[in-house]
């Protein structure tokens, strides 16, 4: 495969993804502002460049996974960003998980300069990434979509067109807006069996097989020892942080301001997760609200 790849944001997701790209056999360039991330996509096969927009001026299809929306905005739309850099014909994917409207700012100004660009978040956390099966669900142009399909099918399995600019990221919004309520909603219920002495393993495997059954409690168990491979059983380390599902359900409640919609229970859910971060949980997995809504055991 001839194409050349720039990738933006090696962190946790990034960086499988963009080691994903290297095993298909394309030419993948990383970039980070940690050097270490950048010399582990090297040693597995990928390269870089001192500078970062000059790699970007080579690439045909640019890539980037970023915290957050300022991130985004300053990468693509700084005088010496990527817009003012990339060659003519360059596909644009963004990957990060943003406000819709940030999405839709930079891809009106990537469309101002002539470029193709998607938003593309993801579903499927850091074992997604490695694996390879993450959901991307995509915002942009159907011709964008097309064109993207074989750098996202060596990173994702599922892999949605959601609409315009804007709307992978408003289908993301919504889907970790209910992730979060739902695992508040999966701790509350286990710690009310666990009051009244149920086993929470027995507890689990029933509701699993009945009409509270969710992804929460049959894939993501939030009470220790339920689940050997989900974070509650490693003390909640790795996995999705408190304060990225802090950060989406902020797009969340930002998002239902700007559109009048009532989202009581994102709303709860956000001012939880915050009050747990606060308390010194944000690097957490953020199924350890389990831990506020009872003592641990
Ligand atoms: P992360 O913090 O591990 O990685 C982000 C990386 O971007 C960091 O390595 C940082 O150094 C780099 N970066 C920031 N600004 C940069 C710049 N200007 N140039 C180059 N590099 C820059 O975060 P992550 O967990 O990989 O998440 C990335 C995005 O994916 C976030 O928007 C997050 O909400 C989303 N997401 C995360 C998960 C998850 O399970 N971690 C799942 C789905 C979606």
């Amino acid at each position: 495969m001839s194409a050349n790849i720039v990738f933006i944001g090696l962190g946790n997701m990034g960086l499988p993804m963009a080691q994903n790209l290297v095993r298909a056999g394309f030419s993948v360039s990383g970039h980070d502002l940690v050097k270490a991330s950048v010399d582990k996509l090297v040693a597995s096969g990928g390269k870089t460049e001192a500078d970062s927009m000059a790699a970007v001026a080579k690439a045909d299809v640019v890539i980037t996974m970023l915290p957050a929306s300022r991130h985004v905005e300053s990468l693509y739309l700084g005088e010496a960003g990527v817009l003012a850099s990339a060659k003519p014909g360059a596909l644009l994917i963004d990957c990060s998980t943003i406000a819709p409207e940030a999405a839709r700012k930079v891809a009106a100004a990537a469309g101002a300069r002539g470029f193709e660009m998607l938003d593309a978040p993801v579903s499927g956390g850091t074992n997604g990434a490695t694996a390879g099966t993450l959901t991307f669900m995509v915002g942009g142009s159907r011709q964008a979509f097309e064109a993207a399909q074989p750098y996202l099918q060596k990173m994702g399995k599922a892999i949605y067109h959601a609409g315009d600019s804007g709307s992978g990221q408003t289908v993301k919004v919504c889907n970790n807006m209910l992730l979060g309520i739902l695992m508040i909603g999966t701790s509350e219920a286990i710690r009310l069996g666990m009051a009244n002495g149920m086993d929470p393993k027995v507890l689990s495997e029933i509701m699993s097989k009945s009409s509270g059954r969710n992804w929460a409690l049959e894939v993501y168990n939030p009470c220790p020892g339920v689940m050997e491979t989900a974070p509650a059983s490693k003390d909640y380390a790795g996995g999705f942080g408190v304060d990225l599902m802090l950060k989406d359900l902020g797009l969340a409640v930002e998002n239902a301001l700007a559109t009048n919609c009532a989202i009581p229970l994102g709303s709860t859910a956000r001012n939880l997760y915050d009050i747990h971060s606060m308390n010194g949980a944000g690097k957490l997995d953020f199924s350890s609200i389990f831990n506020m809504l009872g003592k641990a055991k």
